[in-house]
């Protein structure tokens, strides 16, 4: 059986690992790399992922997409403010939901986010020489129903078997855990590119019992660097009379050149931030350049209330855990921007113990996924390890009144199932339509719809005799699914379900086949790309060993030259019968060519790149890909 792998499908990185030898490893990608840049940009028809993606991004800020987890699942009245500070086109969609724009196409963030998954399991694949298929991804503990949902969609959409859909704290507290011995309860402070997660857990004899999680889907390091860009283009503003942030690319230079002056100020005390040539003037059209120091200091001024936000959650875990701060043993730090040194300091505040940093803030998730998904598998290794983990809100449904009824409350253990009846308001009500909710605040509106149903068909009764019988079930990955049910009239009804932000199952499957042709196409497209390029490598080896074989006969050397010459005719027409016929031909002269010069060339042997085989990975990819126009 291939092994299943964790993916922590990360805001700004994602990290893919797997058991080997009863521990969890990081895999590393194509380019060498222990993290991968959740970026995805479209040139053309073609789909850049990763480094390569983001190293395009000031070049095509329109189609360069990040941070799209801050998307996912999500309704559009919920990230109108977000999606306005974006470089690429956010807007509204269908039935209220999500939508990217680029390049005239409308994408769902799960499509976006399917790209990212499909290039770390394509890689892991390659790594461990076995086809990956089944996965455990993790998400936010603080993600709501449609959020995981969207998530897992994600997965299937990459074409993959998503086994479970776990909390990124739990899996950070899987890691550290592992190799620890006795009781001890432990708070998890994520903070990561997007959101704020914190969880409580109580660990003993290989049982993992998350107590309570709480946390805020709208604070991350990407909000940290937004404070910087906004205090740049202010300071840019006051001089030059012009708001750097209405210009794209100007925009996605400036929220880079911010995250990096951020990341800088963890370890120094202040940075200097310089964007030469950041715009025009546009009335003189002369160059403007922007250079500001940032000190550390002024970083924490411009973020105190970012930092002041994330108390509220750790004591609402606490409260909900029915501890106080006294209670926790080991605080563990994961997500990167626990770096923050002022984040570190208020962890230390809040809690008054100093954050253990035994484990990597940026692989912890990763890790803790492989051993769940190890976990899933059986992996006997991993002795009997038991996980029990929470809902981290209220779901419940709309009753007269506009309030909500709680059916099953926030840190509620999963799997959970809860059946509760209801009743007609009016007399002969021939159905009801029930509205499932997510969320803390009493009043129906102030939450989050996760679906309507509609159950029909309810014969004449008088208000109140009905016995609507609705069920609430949340499964492993805390994703709910409801019924409903007339009992007195033993009538089985239909359901419906309308506006939900998720895709649906059409959608899915559109979505799977596209993305499948996409994979083929880009294929296609990397292995002529890659014909090309040995092609043209063949023929600067063959004008190399012209060159170096001076005194060959004449004939041979002219022969060599006439198939170099027209090798690199076929490179220029990009025609693929000429290409294979050229490096055929090319690959012929130059072994005779070689032959015949055996004597003056002591090991001669055509290197790998005259067989028709690229070198190495990096060679494929730095060939695939020009840079941006
Ligand atoms: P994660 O989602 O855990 O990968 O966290 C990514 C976030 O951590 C991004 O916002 C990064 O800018 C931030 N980050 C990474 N390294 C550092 C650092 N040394 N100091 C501050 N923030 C960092």
């Amino acid at each position: 059986m291939a092994k299943a792998v964790g993916i922590d499908l990360g805001t700004t990185n994602s990290v893919i690992s797997v058991m080997e030898g009863g521990r969890p490893e990081v895999i590393v990608n194509a380019e060498g790399a222990r993290t991968t840049p959740s970026v995805v940009a479209y040139k053309g028809d073609e789909r850049l992922v990763g480094q390569i993606a983001r190293r395009q991004a000031a070049l095509n800020p329109g189609a360069t997409l990040f941070e799209v987890k801050r998307f996912i699942g999500r309704r559009w009245d919920e990230v109108r403010e977000e999606a306005n500070r974006s470089p690429f086109k956010v807007k509204e969609g269908p039935g209220g939901s999500v939508r990217i724009e680029v390049n005239g196409q409308d994408l769902a963030p799960e499509q976006v986010s399917a790209e990212v998954l499909r290039k770390m399991v394509a890689d892991a694949s390659a790594k461990l020489g076995t086809s990956i298929k089944d996965v455990v991804i993790t998400v936010p503990a603080y993600f709501d129903n449609s959020q995981r949902e969207a998530t897992r969609q994600a997965g299937e959409i990459a074409g993959l078997n998503v086994l479970r859909v776990i909390n990124e704290p739990t899996a950070a507290a899987l890691a550290y855990g592992l190799e620890r011995k006795g009781n001890e309860t432990i708070l998890v402070f994520d903070l990561g590119g997007g959101t704020f997660d914190v969880t409580i857990l109580e660990l003993g004899d290989g049982v993992f019992e998350v107590k309570s999680t709480s946390g805020d889907t709208h604070l991350g390091g990407a909000d940290f660097d937004q404070r910087v860009v906004d205090w740049l283009a202010g300071e840019f503003q006051k001089e030059h009379n012009f708001d750097l942030r209405k210009d794209k690319q100007a925009l996605q230079r400036l929220i880079e050149a911010s995250e990096k002056a951020k990341i800088d100020l963890s370890s120094a005390s202040e940075t200097t931030i310089s964007l030469p040539f950041i715009t025009f003037d546009p009335e003189t059209r002369t160059p403007m350049h922007l250079e500001r120091t940032l000190t550390r200091a002024k970083f924490e001024e411009l973020t105190a209330d970012l930092l002041r936000r994330v108390r509220e959650p750790v004591q609402r875990a606490l409260d909900d855990a029915k501890l106080t701060a006294s209670g926790i043993d080991e605080v563990i730090l994961v997500g990167g921007s626990t770096r923050i040194p002022a984040v570190k300091r208020i962890v230390q505040d809040i809690i008054g113990k100093t954050p253990n940093e035994s484990v990597n803030p940026d692989e912890a998730v990763a890790l803790g996924a492989a051993v769940q998904a190890g976990i899933i598998q059986g992996d006997s290794s991993l002795g009997d390890i038991v996980l029990v983990d929470v809902t981290p809100l209220t779901m419940g449904v709309e009753v007269k009144g506009g309030m909500i009824a709680p059916m099953i409350t926030r840190n509620t253990t999963v799997p959970a199932k809860k059946t509760e009846i209801y009743t007609t308001a009016e007399n002969n009500q021939p159905g009801v339509e029930i509205n499932v909710l997510q969320g803390e605040r009493p009043m129906a509106s102030d939450n989050k719809s996760l679906g309507r149903f509609k159950l029909e068909g309810i014969p004449p009764m008088p208000a109140g005799r009905p016995q609507i019988e609705v069920t609430f079930d949340i499964d492993a990955n805390g994703i709910l699914n409801v019924s409903a049910r007339e009992k007195t009239s033993g009538k089985e009804a239909s359901i419906r379900i309308e506006n939900t932000t998720t895709l649906d199952r059409g959608d899915v499957d559109r979505m799977v086949q596209e993305a499948e042709q996409n994979a083929a196409a880009d294929k296609q497209r990397r292995e002529k790309v890659e014909k090309r390029n040995n092609l043209d490598s063949l023929r600067v080896q063959a004008l190399g060993q012209i060159e170096e074989n001076a005194s060959a006969p004449q004939d041979a050397k002219d022969k060599l030259k006439a198939a170099a010459d027209e090798a690199e005719e076929a490179v220029r027409s990009d025609d693929d019968a000429q290409i294979a016929g050229a490096q055929k031909r090319l690959e012929e002269e130059l072994r005779t060519f070689m032959t015949a010069n055996q004597a003056g060339q002591e090991g001669g042997q055509p290197q790998a790149g005259a067989q028709g085989q690229p070198k190495a990975d990096d060679d494929v990819i730095d060939a695939d890909f020009k840079p941006a126009e």
